[in-house]
């Protein structure tokens, strides 16, 4: 019996007509396509994109070179060099992201007891040197000066679910 209803429906063409009126139906319906970059999509506040390095309100930077981001990265995208300085305190020497290896997996933000390296809203960006895809800990912290404000703002939305 099966088979004969399969027979009548290829014979009756009645998938093409479905799938028509499918068509038919959206030819009409309100398009969705968004006219990047005039039109933007909402961003969740837990976004993933181009990463950062923060400092404390007074100035100071928050790393505290105990290298977990480097340890957890899947992608080995971190380098992290670090020495003790003069109070006692250790700090990163070096601070580099291959942003070509990072996958955008947070696990560097999560893992950081001091919410020093973090994933900004930033997504639009690009290189045109060679080389250039690796960010050292100035331009990071560069980054963390200029949208601090953002971040923390973000922070404060996601700290309920922390
Ligand atoms: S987001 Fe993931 S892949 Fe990228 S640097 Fe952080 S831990 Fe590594
Ligand atoms: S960014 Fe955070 S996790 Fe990475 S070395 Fe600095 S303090 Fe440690």
């Amino acid at each position: 019996m099966s088979r004969v209803v399969g027979y009548l429906r290829s014979l009756l063409l009645l998938e093409l007509l479905q799938g028509m009126v499918l068509t038919w139906r959206y030819l009409w319906a309100p398009k969705y396509t968004m006219r990047y970059p005039m039109e933007k999509i909402p961003q969740s506040h837990r976004f993933r994109g181009l990463h950062a390095l923060r400092r404390y309100p007074n100035g100071e930077e928050r790393c505290i070179a105990c290298k977990l981001c480097e340890a957890v990265c899947p992608a080995l995208a971190i380098t992290i060099d670090s020495e003790p300085r003069a109070d006692g305190t250790r700090r990163t020497t070096r601070y580099d992201i291959d942003l070509f290896k990072c996958i955008y997996c947070g696990f560097c933000e999560e893992s950081c007891p001091v919410d020093s390296i973090v994933e900004t809203h930033v997504h639009e960006y690009h290189f045109e040197k060679r080389g250039e895809n690796v960010v050292n800990k100035l331009q990071l912290l560069a980054i963390g000066d200029r949208l601090e404000a953002e971040i923390a703002e973000r922070k404060a939305l996601d700290a309920a679910y922390r």
